[in-house]
């Protein structure tokens, strides 16, 4: 079409309406027009097919002009609530027959109808973050059942040379060496317990005093519990 868009008119009619689109009844799926006419110039664009076709090219022009036309100032449709979205997709996928198009409007109803009872779709508050758990010193004695995702658990370490220190793992004091002043925690895990943990060399408050010494105490934080270890037997038969 080549008319300025204030001048454009769209009309969705029922096939019948427009007789005079066809030689005598119109085509098979056939059972609306979509007109756009531009009456300045009389041109005439006219679309054919089901209410399902044709509502989805008007959404898809929809959406084309509202991208063009968006930050203009023009006035476009508009984008309907991710809620009554979400709704809609929902009716037109659950077996009950809905099309699309029916579905977009009974979700839009549902909408109206919450609207005038003064009640809104709202989105869910994301669930609250879980309270920290509190650590663990290292004079503290751990059982299994302390030991979950987020748990931080202090342990004593034993000074091997230079920033190499060795702690025990908290669920069943296998020994594991940790360096200080490394960048990031190392990852631990402890196979047979089935867990996974950060490790890291955490400085004493008293570090570094008449001696220079420092000292440090081991940091585990529980990353992750109850993995499932299998154990593969290697094939035989194989030199
Ligand atoms: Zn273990």
């Amino acid at each position: 079409m080549t008319a300025d868009a204030d001048r454009v008119t769209a009309e969705l009619l029922r096939a019948e309406q427009r007789k005079d689109l066809f030689e005598g009844t119109p085509p098979t799926g056939v059972s609306h027009a979509l007109v756009l006419a531009a009456p300045y110039n009389c041109d005439e664009f006219v679309v054919l097919g089901n209410h399902v076709q044709l509502a989805g090219l008007v959404r898809r022009i929809v959406a084309t002009a509202r991208s063009a036309l968006a930050g203009s100032g023009a006035r476009v449709l508009p984008k309907l609530s991710i809620p009554v979205e979400v709704m809609a997709a929902v009716l037109a996928t659950a077996g009950e027959g809905m099309d699309e198009v029916r579905a977009m409007l009974l979700a839009d109803q549902i909408d109206l109808a919450l609207h005038r009872a003064g009640l809104q779709m709202v989105e869910r508050e994301q669930p609250e973050q879980a309270p920290a758990l509190p650590p663990i010193q290292w004079s503290q004695t751990v059982v299994r059942a302390d030991l979950v995702a987020g748990r931080p658990v202090f342990r004593e370490v034993k000074h091997l040379a230079g920033l190499r220190h060795e702690a025990a793992v908290p669920c069943c004091g296998r020994p594991v060496q940790l360096e200080a002043d490394v960048e990031a925690p190392a990852a631990i895990m402890c196979p047979f317990c089935g867990l996974l943990y950060d490790g890291e060399l955490v400085e004493e408050l008293d570090s570094g005093g008449w001696d220079d010494t420092r000292s440090f105490v081991a940091l585990f934080t529980v990353t992750s519990s109850g993995l499932q270890i299998v154990k593969r037997n290697p094939p035989k038969g194989r030199a």
